[in-house]
């Protein structure tokens, strides 16, 4: 059993009132520990502590950050395999899996440490002898970070490392459903040596956290990933009180598969892809819409790809995806499910929920599924496979952008020009074309539309810390 406090200026707290949530194990149902609940007094301290700290954090060098932060790296690739069992009994993510979470988290460290001092300015030559005109970055200030549940370390990891490599300050709000890997996470901030008050982690009711902290004028930015209508919300929030934001929001990825490419790859990478973390991922590929020609033959090799998966507790040897993160997920498979066979689709494998006892759901392939089915349009976020064919490109690419998400779209063509086609005419943050190749840490992630807006990759990912002053000087 796990038990999991607040840590507020540098100090593991049990909360004003010292109430608890319970988490649960999503394999089993029972209770898997507990987690401390923030009072308004406590938001209101951690808002404090990260203003306070951001004063000198904020000054501290780039490199001197930047060591800080490889040594929580080293510290977190030190304790991966016991912050590992930890994350998969408390979101449900086979263990190879969750050491993969955490082994990428560590190389988002990494490279955010690297970028720390890589933080410039420039000079833009004034137009008279004697000016100079430079373009100065500086971090825009304390940061409130929401995180969800199904990544809970590398949601988490990103926001952190990408903040405090700019010289931002933070308080983060982790999942109250998976608290205990964030709060092994932020441990290892801690004892790297990142100064109290630096990092500051908080749980409790989701609304009221963002109720008081989007408003306070402490806080200079929002980063929030989760759902497209908290998104919005948030975002909203953040607009009244003119706050930057980074929103990383819901995702329905269109996979193109062309009668051209090469199957075997096809089914191979994105079933494969399909059902990572019981499809509980942004990115998940989602629509499958294949070229009539090549239907038949993706949906028979999809549907033995799917079969193959074996679903169990994610500690045991050999499982291939775990259970749903929560009860709400299965009932929400159930719902997409029936709607979808009601409005004609086909049921080709699973749909059920496995067993009485933990949140276990069959892997379920859809095929000829109706664009009025709600599964078409709302992301389904499980393991729920649509396959729809299509006549030629011009109507792939617009079934891809149907629906208001652009988060990431995946395709599969050995022809350079529909390649070409397509990375001009989907309306996506990301588009991955014959592998599944979203998420390192020096690329780009974010969406376009209804999925947000901003990066938490690469060097756009510290840029959205900064914020730019122009200094103009006339010497003489
Ligand atoms: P939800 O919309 O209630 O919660 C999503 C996340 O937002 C959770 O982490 C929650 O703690 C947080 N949240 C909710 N209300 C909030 C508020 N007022 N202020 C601040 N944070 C708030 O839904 P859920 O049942 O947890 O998940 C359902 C849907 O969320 C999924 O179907 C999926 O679309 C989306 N989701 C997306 C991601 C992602 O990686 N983009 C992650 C998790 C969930």
């Amino acid at each position: 059993m796990q038990k999991t406090l607040l840590l507020i200026d540098g100090q593991w707290t049990a909360g004003g009132e010292s109430v608890v949530l319970d988490v649960i194990n999503p394999a089993s149902g029972s209770g898997f520990g507990t987690v401390a609940v923030a009072t308004p007094e406590d938001l209101d301290r951690a808002a404090g502590a990260a203003d306070r700290a951001f004063v000198f954090w904020s000054r501290v060098s780039g490199y001197e950050r930047g060591r800080l932060l490889k040594a929580a790296a080293a510290l977190l690739a030190e304790r991966l395999e016991a912050i590992a069992k930890v994350l998969t009994q408390e979101q449900g993510k086979p263990l190879v899996e969750s050491r993969l979470e955490i082994g990428n988290a560590v190389n988002l460290i990494e490279f955010f440490a690297e970028e720390a001092r890589r933080i410039y300015g420039r000079e833009i030559p004034g137009r008279t002898e004697g000016v100079v005109q430079t373009v100065r970055k500086e971090p825009v200030g304390p940061v409130a970070a929401f995180t969800p549940w199904n990544f809970p370390v590398a949601q988490s990891t990103r926001k952190i490392a990408a903040a405090l490599a700019a010289g931002c300050t933070l308080v983060l709000k982790g999942s109250e459903e998976t608290p205990h890997s964030v709060g092994l996470l932020v441990g290892c901030f801690m004892d790297a040596g990142i100064p109290a008050g630096v990092v500051n982690l908080v749980f409790g009711d989701p609304a009221q956290i963002s109720a008081f902290l989007v408003p306070d004028p402490r806080i200079r930015k929002i980063s929030f990933t989760g759902s497209t209508p908290v998104g919005k919300l948030l975002a909203g929030m953040a607009g009244q009180h003119m706050k930057r934001g980074t929103f990383e929001l819901g995702g329905h990825a269109p996979v193109l598969v062309f009668a051209d490419a090469d199957m075997t790859r096809a089914v191979e990478r994105a079933g494969g892809a399909k059902y990572r973390n019981a499809g509980q991922v942004c990115i998940s590929p989602t629509r499958f819409l294949v070229e009539e020609a090549a239907y038949e033959e993706f949906t028979n090799r999809f549907v033995e790809k799917a079969r193959q998966v074996r679903v169990g507790n994610g500690l045991e040897e050999g499982t291939s995806m775990g259970p749903l993160a929560n009860s709400r997920r299965v009932e929400t498979m159930e719902r997409l499910v029936a709607d979808a066979v009601d409005h004609g689709a086909k049921l080709a494998l699973g749909g059920e929920r496995i067993g009485n006892s933990g949140y276990f759901f069959q892997p379920t392939v859809l095929t000829d599924v109706p664009l009025e089915a709600a599964a078409m349009n709302e992301e389904p976020f499980g393991p729920v496979a649509l396959i729809r064919s299509f006549r030629d490109i011009d109507a792939a690419l617009a079934e891809a952008n149907r629906l208001d998400y652009g988060l990431a779209a995946y395709a599969y063509t050995s022809s350079a020009e529909t390649a070409r086609r397509l990375s001009n005419g989907i309306q996506t943050g990301m588009l991955s074309i014959n592998h599944h190749g979203l998420g390192l840490p020096e690329t780009p992630f974010g969406g376009v539309k209804d999925s947000g807006y901003g990066s938490e990759g690469g060097p756009e990912a510290v840029e959205a810390y900064l914020s730019t002053k122009f200094v103009t000087h006339a010497t003489f």
